[in-house]
């Protein structure tokens, strides 16, 4: 028989857990002082913030004492990270290190600086920017003055058009149903809706570096924990599917795959997609594949559309495919439950994507990128051919529109490079920006004209060649 409730008993196990709150508040508060004593410490030794093998030690003690108290380790695992990421936040203000990370070079803020060149009067090559230089498909003008004439500029369905779903559904094939489609603001929303729909605070998401670096960001700010598989040119940015899955444990919950990839250009083969989604599904998580450069391919490239594995978000985007970045349309492709968490939070964010932007990107659905893939393709080979006189190392891209070389002459360092070459009037994306560990290179995108590309890399050459 269920006990009958007092009202007196409510009252004092209520005190109970406000003074339990409270302990584990002193708790957190000595964690923290012990945290800035450590973060200290490490300034004077310059030693790294994060260290992996110490937050694994930590890791396991806490899951062995949840197993002996009985307490999910999940859910411990995931105060962990939260608490470790509270350390880093303090040891970071701990070392004045704040300033160097909001300040950090990006392809974005070498963008800015070369736009407050420009309009200074200086001159700049834009050889930093991921943004297709031709115009959209010609029926995209059409179909914009057409949804004006027809009154087609109001809120949608936060999914999107129902006839845009479908006809990517169609054009996908593989079995896809409108309901397993979203329109997003860009391929950007839908990797960033699909990280809020899916994490919960302290959840690990491993992503692959170099990689691009607002995948980071969407984690940090989904309260989840970023962790970093790094792959190296000696091995052809090929990820180590060993290291992988060691780095999966209990508090993982998704992966993040970027093929072809920004910045490096590689594609991975079927073989290794096959290997990493057997590992996604003995432990349960979820793969979330940024196609959004799956057109610029010079070879062979399976999207992750192809297989059939429950947890695959599959995020691609009218923008690189149709040079059409300015209309934010991209889109999402997963199971029914995950894409309607996903409308939930575009319904919150944004209502949905302007109809009118829809609109043209259905009338550029059928638009084949051909000649643009081959023009970018050929600007490629320029940039290769020249880099390779130069004696600069890199892998040929399969695939995306960048080149990824490495540094190495006596200047060694992106940030060094990128801001002698800003004053000769190139803009370059530093390597940095897409990984702690790429210090030594730059990225060079394919977004210019021949001619332009050909002086930049003369001005980079004579920068290289010099010192
Ligand atoms: N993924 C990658 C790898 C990118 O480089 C970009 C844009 N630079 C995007 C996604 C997002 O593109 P958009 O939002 O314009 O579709």
């Amino acid at each position: 028989m269920v006990k009958k409730a007092k009202p007196e008993e409510l009252g004092k196990l209520r005190a109970e857990i406000r003074d339990v709150t409270l302990d584990i508040i002193a708790k957190a508060h000595k964690r923290m002082e012990l945290s800035e004593r450590i973060g200290t410490i490490k300034g004077n030794l310059n030693i790294d913030i994060q260290d992996e093998s110490v937050e694994q030690e930590i890791r396991s003690s806490v899951f062995e004492f949840s197993n002996k108290l009985g307490i999910d380790p999940t859910f411990s695992g995931r105060l962990l990270n939260i608490l470790l990421a509270e350390s880093v936040r303090l040891q970071q203000i701990q070392q004045r290190r704040t300033e160097d990370i909001t300040l950090k070079n990006t392809h974005l803020s070498v963008f800015m600086k070369a736009k407050e060149l420009e309009s200074s009067g200086k001159k700049i090559i834009h050889m930093e920017v991921g943004e297709p230089d031709f115009p959209p498909p010609k029926s995209v003008r059409n179909a914009l003055l057409e949804s004006y004439k027809m009154k087609q500029y109001h809120y949608t369905d936060s999914r999107g058009l129902l006839r845009l779903r479908q006809a990517i559904a169609n054009k996908v094939g593989n079995g896809i149903t409108d309901d397993e489609v979203i329109i997003t603001s860009g391929g950007r929303f839908a990797i960033f809706s699909a990280m809020l729909a899916l994490l919960k605070q302290g959840e690990e998401v491993i992503s692959i570096d170099p990689s691009w670096p607002a995948y980071r960001e969407f984690v940090d700010f989904a309260g989840g924990k970023i962790k970093i598989l790094q792959t190296t040119i000696e091995e052809r940015w090929t990820p180590n599917l060993r290291k992988l899955e060691e780095m999966i444990g209990q508090n993982t919950k998704v992966i993040i795959l970027n093929y072809p990839n920004n910045p490096t250009g590689k594609v991975l083969n079927e073989k290794e997609i096959s290997k990493i989604i057997s590992l996604a599904r003995d432990n349960e998580l979820y793969l979330i594949s940024d196609e959004v450069y799956s057109d610029y391919v010079y070879g062979r490239f399976t999207s992750l559309t192809h297989y059939k594995y429950d947890k695959i978000i599959v995020v691609s985007s009218f923008s690189k495919s149709c040079a059409m970045t300015g209309f934010r349309v991209g889109y999402g492709i997963a199971r029914k439950e995950i894409i309607d968490k996903m409308a939930r939070i575009q319904a919150i964010a944004l209502t949905s994507v302007a109809e009118p932007m829809q609109h043209a990107a259905l009338s550029a659905i059928d638009y084949n990128p051909a000649g643009n893939v081959k023009l970018i393709k050929e600007r490629l080979d320029l940039i290769s051919k020249k880099l390779r006189q130069m004696s600069l190392d890199f892998v040929s891209p399969q695939g995306a529109m960048y080149v990824y070389p490495r540094l190495n002459g006596s200047i060694q360092t992106d940030a060094e490079l990128v801001n002698i070459l800003l004053e000769l009037g190139v803009a370059v994306a530093p390597g940095s920006g897409f990984g702690e560990n790429y210090k030594q290179f730059i990225r060079i995108s394919a977004c210019q004209p021949k001619e332009l590309l050909k002086r930049g890399l003369e001005i980079i050459e004579s920068v290289l060649s010099v010192r």
